[in-house]
């Protein structure tokens, strides 16, 4: 059966803002703050029902790498005020998904962001060549927005491939993308004794053997690594070792493959953790994440394109509008368990850290529009470094700034003043590149 139905929609018309933002993760989430804050009139969009992304619904466990940013470190201070039950001790980068939820809610009323949860952004409005709002598909039927400025922060740039942005996916030489994860939360761990491994490079001594090399052997392919985090709630961990290689973030089919393929791995993961890992051998499930983690999918064709070279140069762009970013190269195999040959974690080396271009959040040929979070501009390699929470909050600052000041002067996003740009992100605490 192959044949496609023509219908005729009649959409209505809901709503008029300067700016609208698609997704609600971590780059979403700060576009829509600053862009408040600089008082335009913002409407934020997510498919879910939480804000955060994969930092909240995803499960995550920590902010990380030594990224610094006045928004990142704000998010940071408000969602890590211990109650009198958590114990905080080791960082302030630990997450509680649902606390984090709450403090970005209510960043987001304190900013005046209207938001609509419950809404897929299905496809640009697209005008004279430029993008001029969205449709949404929802339970209220189908929507349109319109707005000045869009901002895609979907993770896989829903709204720019939609727009005819060219894109290519996964690695240069075959496509080949990392792979997903569903995270979990498990509980009874005796923090006296456990182990943390968080990176693949960590292969601690445990009674059997090296972790890592008993994962490999024990656990059920492409399962095979030992990835844990603590937590700031007594006795709870956050795992991070489920495995599904070959999927395509932006198929549905492969989606739902991927959620129980992973989903059947968590058992054997927690009798294997049971087994082998002191401090573990009481732990039992308490949660899964509520949005699989799709770690890459389309890397967009940008007015400039982001390389492994730039990031360990510690490159300081003329058109910065995110600086500090730093992180190591953390490309998951993409055949298998543990880490990619390319990748590189505690061995990462970097001569400082690195500046985001603004012409990486251009997409190729579309107007009206600017991408933010994982989905910017980079090769395989770069976006492994970049597409970590805490730079994708500097980049959704950045990109909302420059959408501000286009939106103020009417300019197209190409023509806007960056240092203008620049300067109101140092007013708003962003060090200077
Ligand atoms: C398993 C895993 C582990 C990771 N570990 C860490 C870690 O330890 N520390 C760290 O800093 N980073 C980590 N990362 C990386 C990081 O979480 C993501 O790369 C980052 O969250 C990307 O931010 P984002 O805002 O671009 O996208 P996302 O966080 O993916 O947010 C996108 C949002 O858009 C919504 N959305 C998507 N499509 C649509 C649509 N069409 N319409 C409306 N809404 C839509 C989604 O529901 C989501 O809320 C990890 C990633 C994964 C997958």
């Amino acid at each position: 059966m192959n044949y496609t139905i023509t219908e005729t929609l009649s959409t209505p018309l809901a709503g008029s803002y300067d700016i609208i933002v698609a997704g609600a993760g971590p780059a979403g989430f700060a576009a829509a703050i600053t862009a408040g804050r600089l008082g335009a009139r913002v409407l934020l969009l997510e498919q879910g029902h939480a804000v955060g992304g994969i930092a909240t619904s995803g499960f995550m466990s920590h902010w990380t790498g030594d990224t610094e940013g006045p928004l990142y470190d704000e998010i940071l201070e408000r969602s890590s005020q211990p109650e009198p039950e958590e114990f905080y001790g080791t960082s302030r980068h630990l997450i509680n998904p649902d606390k984090v939820k709450l403090v970005m809610l209510e960043m987001l009323q304190e900013a005046g962001v209207e938001l609509r949860l419950y809404s897929f952004v299905a496809a640009p409005l697209i005008e004279d060549g430029t993008v001029c709002g969205v449709i949404t598909e929802s339970k209220s039927g189908r929507e349109a927005w319109r707005s000045k400025v869009v901002i895609d922060a979907t993770g896989d740039g829903d709204v720019a491939a939609r727009a005819g942005a060219p894109f290519k996916v996964g690695r240069e030489q075959d496509g080949g993308m990392q792979p997903v994860t569903v995270m979990f939360r498990i509980a009874g761990v005796d923090y006296e004794r456990a182990i943390f491994p968080g990176s693949f490079e960590t292969n601690t001594a445990v009674p059997g053997g090296l972790v890592q090399d008993l994962g490999h052997t024990h656990l059920p392919h492409p399962a095979g690594h030992v990835l844990l985090y603590p937590s700031s709630l007594p006795g709870i961990v956050t795992v991070n070792m489920t495995n599904q290689t070959g999927i395509d973030g932006t198929s549905t089919a492969d989606l739902t493959a991927a959620e129980l393929a992973c989903r059947r791995q968590i058992k054997p993961i927690i009798e294997f953790l049971r087994s082998f890992v002191p401090g573990y051998e009481k732990s039992y499930l308490i949660g899964t994440a509520s949005l699989m983690g799709v770690r890459e999918t389309r890397h967009f064709v940008g007015d400039y394109t982001i390389t492994g070279e730039d990031i360990v140069e510690g490159r300081t762009f003329d058109d910065w509008i995110a600086t500090r970013c730093s992180f190591d190269f953390d490309i998951h195999n993409v055949e298998g368990a543990g880490l990619d040959k390319d990748g590189a974690q505690r061995y990462f080396r970097a001569k400082g850290k690195y500046t985001i271009p603004y012409r990486a959040l251009l997409p190729q040929g579309i107007e009206g529009l600017l991408l933010a979070g994982r989905s910017i501009s980079g090769t395989h390699k770069a976006h492994s470094s970049f597409r970590v929470m805490p730079i994708c909050v500097n980049i959704g600052q950045g990109a909302a700034t420059a959408a501000v000041v286009a939106m103020r002067h009417e300019t197209p996003l190409r023509e806007v003043n960056i240092g203008e740009v620049q300067q109101l992100l140092i007013e708003q605490g962003v060090t200077a590149g």
